[in-house]
This record gives C-alpha cells, sequence and structure tokens, in this order.
C-alpha cells in the first residue's frame, strides 16, 4: 500500500473545521488515514496551502451537447493545441485540443491542473447518456457524473399531468438508472416540450400546449419525488425564463413552489434580474439571496460572467435561439425526441456592454451577499459565463476587494449603480471561505461523503497550493495535485495519468413500470426502449450508490 505524510503545510478543511492550522495529512492505499509511522514516506509542504481536490458541482464537459459545440468552432481551438506527451517515466499523455470547449483528454488535464479532482457534467438527456459515457471514460484524472435531463421528458410530464405522482417518481428511478446518471436535471421546465409545440412557457402557471400541466406542478413533483428516492443531490434546477428582464420574479415563485423540499438552484445569476419584460434588466438579486438566506433547505451554484469569450451551451432551446437573434452569429439548435433540446451559441462578455456588466455584477452580489458559504457555491456554468481556466481570476474578485474596486471601475457604469456592489460591499473571501465554495460545499450538496474533506476515510483527493499573496497566481498553478494519493501534478504539470471513477446512482423502481414505458417509447419514439439501458461495462471505472427511499 502507498504511503505518504504531507508535513508542514497549512492545512484548509471546513467540514473538519480545520481553518490553517498546520497539520499532518496522512495517506495510505487511496485514502486519507489518521496517522502512519514517523518513517513513512513524507512530503514537504511548509509555505503551502493545503485543500481536498477541488469539486466542480455544475459544468459542461461531455455528452451530445458540448460535442457539437467543438465542431461549431473549430477556429476557436486552432490555436490552442494540446501536444501528445511521453515522460521520463514512459508514460504517455493524449493529444487534445484546448479552447472554451476542451476535448476529453485537455478537459481532464486542465481541471487537474487547476486543482479539481471531480467535475459534474449537469445536462445529459437519456437519449444522449451512452455518448456522455463514452466520453466521460475518456476523460482522464478526475472523478465525474453527470446530470439527467428530466423537465421537458413527455412520459413524465404526462404522468404528473395526470396525477400519476407514484408513477412519475418510478419513472425518474427507472431514468437514472437506465442511464447511470447521478442526480436529477430540470432545465426550463415545461419550457422546451412547449417550444417544439410551438408554443411558450415562461411563468409558473403557464400551461404547456397538449399537456394539462405548468411548471409549478412539474417542479414540485420532481423535488418531491428525488426527495422520496433519497437521492444523494436534490432537484439540480434551472429555472424557466433564463436572462430575461423580470425573470427574479419567476425564480422567486420556483423557490416557494417546492416549498420546504431540498432544491438546488443552479447558475442563478442567470435568474436574477428585474425591470420590465421589453426593457432593460436590473438587479433583482438581493431578494433571492434574502429567500436563499432564509431557507436552509435551498442551494444554489453562482454562474458568475467573466469578461472575454464564452459559449452558451444550454438544454433550453428558446434560450438559444434568442441569443442567436442578439448575436446573429453561429448557431446550433436540437430537438432531443421525447426528452429536451439544445442550443448553442458563441458569446463574448465585455465590459462595456450594459447588460454583459449587469450579468457581472448580479453574480458578485450573491456570493458577497450569502450568508452561507455552503449553500451558495462557485460557477461559472462553464463555458456559458466563462471557462472553469476562469476560477482562479474569479476567485481574486472575491478576496482580494481593491483588485475586485478596480475592475468595478472599468465596466459599464450604470449597470453597478443599481446593484449592491454600487454600497461599496467590503467582504472579503478567506481560504476557509473559498475551500467551502470550491470543494467543501458542492461535495456535501452533492452528498458526497468522501470528497470535499481530509477527515479519515476521505479520498487522498488534495491540491496544495504555494501560498502566495497574488491569489490567482496560487489557483492557477497548484505546486502539487494527488488524485487517490497519486501525484498526478507537480507545478501545474501532468506528471502521471490516472483514471477516476464515474459515479452514478442505482435506484431501484417498481418494475410494472416497464411495460407501460415501454409501450410510450414503442409509439412515439425511434429508439426501443431497451437502448436506452446503459450497461455496466460501457462505464468504466464506474462506482454506483443504492439510495434508500424514505
Ligand atoms: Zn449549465
Amino acid at each position: 500500500m502507498e504511503r505518504l505524510r504531507i508535513v508542514g503545510g497549512r492545512v484548509y478543511d471546513p467540514r473538519n473545521g480545520i481553518d490553517g492550522e498546520v497539520r499532518e495529512i496522512c495517506i495510505e492505499g487511496g485514502r486519507i488515514v489518521a496517522e502512519l509511522p514517523e518513517d513513512a514516506p513524507s512530503l514537504d509542504a511548509r509555505g503551502m496551502v493545503v485543500m481536498p481536490g477541488g469539486v466542480d458541482i455544475h459544468c459542461h464537459i461531455a455528452g451530445p451537447k458540448v460535442n457539437l459545440a467543438r465542431r461549431l468552432e473549430p477556429e476557436r481551438r486552432r490555436g490552442d493545441v494540446v501536444p501528445r506527451r511521453v515522460d521520463a517515466a514512459g508514460a504517455v499523455l493524449r493529444s487534445g485540443t484546448g479552447g472554451l470547449v476542451p476535448s476529453t483528454f485537455a478537459t481532464g488535464y486542465r481541471y487537474a491542473g487547476l486543482g479539481y479532482t471531480a467535475a459534474f457534467e449537469a445536462a445529459v438527456p437519456a437519449l444522449g447518456a451512452r455518448q456522455a459515457h463514452q466520453e466521460l471514460n475518456d476523460t482522464p484524472v478526475i472523478d465525474k457524473g453527470f446530470y439527467l435531463l428530466l423537465g421537458n421528458d413527455e412520459f413524465l410530464l404526462r404522468q404528473i399531468a395526470a396525477g400519476e405522482t407514484e408513477r412519475a417518481r418510478e419513472h425518474i428511478a427507472w431514468a437514472l438508472a437506465a442511464a447511470r446518471a447521478y442526480a436529477v436535471k430540470v432545465v426550463n421546465p415545461g419550457g422546451v416540450a412547449a417550444w417544439k409545440r410551438g408554443g411558450s412557457v415562461t411563468r409558473l402557471d403557464d400551461v404547456v400546449p397538449g399537456l394539462d400541466v405548468a411548471p409549478r406542478g412539474i417542479v414540485a413533483a420532481i423535488a418531491g419525488a428525488v426527495d422520496e428516492l433519497g437521492l444523494p443531490h436534490p432537484m439540480h434546477i434551472h429555472c424557466n425564463d433564463l436572462g430575461m428582464p423580470g425573470n427574479s420574479a419567476t425564480t422567486l415563485e420556483t423557490m416557494r413552489a417546492v416549498d420546504g423540499m431540498r432544491a438546488h438552484f443552479t447558475h442563478i445569476q442567470f435568474h436574477a434580474y428585474g425591470g420590465e419584460r421589453d426593457g432593460r434588466p436590473t438587479s433583482g438579486a438581493r431578494e433571492l439571496v434574502e429567500y436563499l438566506n432564509a431557507h436552509p433547505e435551498l442551494s444554489a451554484d453562482v454562474g458568475q460572467v467573466m469578461f472575454g469569450p464564452a459559449v452558451a451551451m444550454t438544454g433550453d432551446t428558446p434560450v438559444g435561439y434568442l441569443l442567436q437573434r442578439l448575436t446573429g452569429g453561429k448557431w446550433v439548435a436540437e430537438d432531443m425526441e421525447l426528452e429536451s433540446g439544445c442550443g448553442i451559441v458563441p458569446y463574448e462578455y465585455r465590459e462595456k456592454n450594459y447588460v454583459d456588466s449587469l450579468q457581472w455584477a448580479v453574480g458578485l452580489e450573491f456570493f458577497l451577499l450569502a450568508e452561507d458559504p455552503w449553500r451558495v457555491v462557485l460557477s461559472t456554468d462553464h463555458p456559458n459565463g466563462g471557462s472553469f481556466l476562469s476560477y482562479p481570476r474569479l476567485i481574486r474578485l472575491l478576496m482580494d476587494r481593491s483588485f475586485r474596486d478596480d475592475e468595478i471601475r472599468r465596466v459599464h457604469p450604470e449597470a453597478v449603480a443599481g446593484t449592491a456592489l454600487a454600497d461599496g460591499l467590503d467582504r472579503e473571501y478567506t481560504l476557509y471561505e473559498i475551500a467551502i465554495i470550491t470543494r467543501a460545499g458542492p461535495a456535501r450538496l452533492l452528498g458526497l461523503e468522501r470528497k470535499g474533506h481530509l477527515g479519515p476515510g476521505a479520498d487522498a483527493d488534495i491540491t496544495i497550493y504555494d501560498d502566495d499573496e497574488d491569489v490567482e497566481r496560487m489557483f492557477s498553478t497548484p505546486r502539487y495535485v494527488l488524485k487517490g494519493g497519486v501525484r498526478v501534478v507537480e507545478e501545474g504539470e501532468i506528471r502521471e495519468e490516472v483514471h477516476g471513477t464515474t459515479l452514478h446512482v442505482a435506484p431501484e423502481y417498481d418494475a410494472s413500470l416497464e411495460p407501460v414505458l415501454r409501450r410510450f417509447v414503442g409509439d412515439y419514439g425511434t429508439v426501443p426502449l431497451d437502448d436506452y439501458r446503459i450497461g455496466e461495462e460501457e462505464v468504466h471505472r464506474g462506482e454506483s450508490f443504492v439510495p434508500a427511499r424514505r
């Protein structure tokens, strides 16, 4: 068994209440252990900062839409080639391309190079699960998993409309098990199904044409089913009306609609605007932060916008359509049969643009006004608000007020004027809080017992940074990254390629659902039901979790 003692480093392990104390971290057999003998090999971390590996709760790194985005813009990737490399030990690193939507190998290498050891793809339709798994199998180093799109699933919406609550719940369990997914994702509930019928759903009580159901009923039914199934992560919801002025009212209504149940509101920045529908958006963040602060069963990731190039990549087809009308550039949209949709639009956020600046400011309001960092965690909705490679800059914005104030002076002044940033918020995140929003918090929200902390039994996924006053530089280039106890990164360079696991749930379901579902898919689908099922052998190094029903 490989053993290692990390000695002399200042440890930030919020889940175990360790705030910068010098501690020894011991590793044996890929896990953290309480202690090791003095003669076990050691790594000198004096003058360094030790944290659990980063956990990305929401990004887009695998599946059909990600691959479409890679193909949509070859010109943006030509300048960022990741060459094949054979190192001294003879280990081979695969070639690829980087850019905003890196190829599979490059995705794994770059996440690891940033100190992240787990990342979750946030939107995969059941029909795209096979491709998503194939890409995740090819993504080295990090542990991963994906969320299954269910908020516009025809069969599910019909069950909810008919009041067949139990059958709806069993369908969710069946679909997660068949796709080997980790959690349930809801995107614009009912809105994409309406779009496919030429209609529109933006508010909580707008009825989906042809289906006697509205978003309010959909989110309540799904959140309830996820609770009853005992899934490790609550319903992960992208609300209706993304990006539209005045949508914070819709978001607030959605929070009320899941009353008392757990729910995770993703990229909440994109759902937090005030103003009139046809007018200019303003900030609606304050009201939503207050609601979040007062409701411990709710959580969010921010979806911060970072200036520069991005790619809007969404299961929310109507949003893709509206965005391409704005940009007038390339785009792709696709229906995913009975399940969902997809839209991809390249975008660039500019400091001098009012709306872009407002989005940037609104994201920062969430970070700076949230009282509980365990429940409002870091994301850029990579690559929607910006690449995951921009996280170190975002961390600097949160930790360094004078840097933030300089940036505030560069953006559109009218955009900042109506936000809490204009009040001169002086909060500066500590390293302890950064460790919460980038690893301990996401791991807890995902129900990952062995991740996001450094207590005995945890996976030995560890990031060690040089203690540097320039936190952007510090978080860009970790000194060491360990994955399962193996030193995979040194000085930002991949030293060894390992393969992480694909995490998924395996809920039990009522088998009497299958004949009904088979008939439905036979009547309306083009793919037979059995082809939805992902075999165990199709997921390399899979690790499943059987949730206990409540
Ligand atoms: Zn997303």
